[in-house]
């Protein structure tokens, strides 16, 4: 058992020993998952089915790898081999584990019930709807576009995010050219044809230009000799460059390629309305409209809240939130025995400056009013569990130990002898709680939160009479809870095309290039869910690098 300050705290999750069985003749408890994109199926991965009874619900019988769709897009992977059946996924679970394929449209806490509707009448009323009630229902939806409602888009706009919409774009891109190849149009008319638009500079969209622009380069220039001259690829990007949440490096790295492959990057522009042939934007800087004529436009410029979420957030009384926040074990908050992992949640960090004083007295074990500092090195492995923005915070200020932080707000005292009190110890962590920030949308958080989750499932029986620590429950030994969910940030490409891709890699390290590129095929080739798709994605890599890829529609 992992001990902090002489065997006070005891996790679950470093036990040696199992969960008791359940015993035989209760009945096993419901658990509904919603969805089966990467936190659902992570969760079903690694939860013990055998537990529980298990439902799962989803409008897609597959799981789809969305970090290869922009390679669908152009036929440089095809969408089969991105796609996992989820009755295959689940096969050894089968006895345990039920899949619906249906679209759930109303989640009522209150009644513990979901509603649900398939797209097939299996009703006597003729419609496909049904319920299912659940003892713990977890929701994994994911997220929807965003078109921060901006006119046209949702009519005239491609987006990118499921293998469909892949699909729609390869299509319409072979669509633009073949017309752009017709006798009877006007040079003006095949300019127009032929310009391919991507709003939105994050690595979606980014990933998207770079996949077109060497599939042009790459193949449709030898097959369209004639109108190859009037292709041009544009990036509206909103903010001042494009890839902002990676590295400064990498985005000037992008930026630096797309400017000598001849992909027009144009920063500092919001589009304000899309008609069937042409998008206006607004120079941020300048002010004043500018409309461009497109031949076809991929939106890619943020996610947002599925209604179904939507309108169960206005039941919880979470009002004006993009995601439903749930409290550091992933349980929504204010929801008994309701939890969401992946892009429809956030986790809201307690603050430390709200529990301070509680904190206080947990390390006052003498009750003395200060704290020594062996009082403190005793609770501050837990202080950073409960709240890693301390750890974070010493490690953004190169601080070696809690003394530190103590010494610089209580003034220079002899480390071993110093002694702080109430007042003294807010001061020392004051700052800390600025190192508070959300997880970002990516598959990683998703896949991490799905398997976090599943674990405290497996452990439930364990854990149940203190379900959520440690401080609270500093000083009893041998009592067994949750470690909050952490995220570990493993790293992120961005593939730019003309295979080089750039990497941010944890460590502050930063890599660039070709070699980055073979990093990334075989980063890509291990993450595959089986040894079926990572054949069919290597394959379908291969036959590109022989034959190119497949132009027709
Ligand atoms: P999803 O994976 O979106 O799963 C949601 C699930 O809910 C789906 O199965 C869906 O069918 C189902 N569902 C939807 N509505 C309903 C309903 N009403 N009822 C029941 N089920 C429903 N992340 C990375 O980390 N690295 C990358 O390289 C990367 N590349 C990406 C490229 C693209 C083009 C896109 C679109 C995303 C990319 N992401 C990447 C982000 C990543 O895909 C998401 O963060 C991740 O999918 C979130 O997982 P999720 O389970 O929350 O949602
Ligand atoms: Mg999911
Ligand atoms: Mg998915
Ligand atoms: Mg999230
Ligand atoms: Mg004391």
């Amino acid at each position: 058992t992992a001990a902090s300050g002489g065997g006070l705290v005891a996790y679950a999750d470093s036990a040696a020993e199992s969960a008791p069985e359940p015993s035989q003749d209760a009945p096993k408890k419901k658990v509904l998952v919603l969805g089966t994109g990467w936190a659902g199926t992570s969760f079903l991965k690694n939860l013990d089915c055998s537990r529980y009874e298990v439902k799962v619900i989803s409008p897609r019988n597959y799981f789809a790898f969305t970090p290869l769709l922009p390679s669908v897009t152009c036929g440089t992977v095809e969408p089969r081999s991105i796609i996992e059946p989820i009755r295959r996924m689940f096969e050894k679970k089968s006895k345990d584990v039920t899949f619906c394929e249906a679209e759930c449209f109303k989640i009522d806490a209150s009644k513990k019930i979901v509603h649900c509707r398939s797209a097939v009448g299996t009703n006597l009323d003729g419609n496909g709807d049904f319920t299912l009630d659940y003892d713990y229902l977890v929701v994994a939806l994911g997220a929807t576009v965003n078109t921060f409602n901006t006119p046209g888009v949702l009519e005239h706009c491609h987006f990118l995010k499921e293998v469909e919409d892949a699909q729609k774009i390869r299509m319409s891109v072979i669509d633009c050219f073949e017309k752009a190849s017709l006798p009877n149009i006007s040079e003006e008319e095949k300019r127009k044809a032929l310009h391919f638009v991507v709003i939105g500079g994050g690595p979606t969209g980014v990933e998207f230009a770079a996949e077109l622009h060497d599939f042009l380069v790459e193949d449709l220039v030898k097959l369209y000799p004639a109108i190859q001259e009037l292709v041009k690829i544009t990036i509206i990007q909103s903010g001042d460059h494009i890839l902002n949440m990676f590295d400064k490096r990498i985005a000037a790295f992008a930026e630096q390629k797309f400017q000598r492959d001849g992909i027009e990057v144009a920063t500092g522009f919001r589009v304000v309305r899309v008609s069937d042939d042409s998008i206006s934007m607004k120079s941020k800087s300048v002010g004043g409209e500018v409309s461009v004529p497109y031949g076809m436009a991929v939106w890619s410029a943020g996610i947002g809240t599925r209604p179904v979420i939507m309108d169960f957030m206005q039941q919880i009384g979470q009002t004006n939130r993009r995601a439903l926040a749930t409290n550091e074990w992933l349980r929504v908050r204010e929801c008994e025995g309701v939890y969401a992992i992946g892009d429809c949640a956030t986790v809201s960090q307690r603050k430390i400056m709200d529990d301070i004083s509680m904190v206080f007295k947990m390390a006052d074990k003498d009750n003395s009013g200060t704290l020594t500092l062996k009082e403190i090195n005793d609770v501050l492995e837990d202080i950073c569990i409960r709240y890693p923005q301390v750890d974070l915070y010493m490690k953004s200020m190169h601080m070696l130990d809690i003394a530190d932080l103590i010494k610089g707000a209580i003034g220079d005292s002899h480390k071993e002898s110093m002694v702080a009190d109430i007042e003294e110890f807010k001061k020392a962590l004051s700052h800390v709680d600025s190192q508070v920030k959300s997880a970002p949308a990516t598959a990683q958080v998703a896949a991490q939160q799905g398997y976090y989750l599943a674990e405290c499932f497996n452990k439930m029986e364990k854990c149940k009479e203190h379900p959520e620590g440690p401080l609270r429950m500093t000083g009893e030994s041998g009592r067994h809870f949750f470690r909050p969910f952490r995220y570990k940030h493993l790293g992120q490409f961005a593939p730019l095309g003309g295979e080089q891709a750039a990497a941010e890699l944890p460590g502050d390290w930063v890599s660039m290039g070709h070699s980055t590129q073979w990093l990334w095929y075989s980063v890509y080739a291990s993450k595959q869910v089986s040894w079926r798709t990572r054949m069919l994605v290597v394959s379908d890599w291969t036959r590109r690098f022989i034959f190119g890829r497949d132009s027709s529609r």
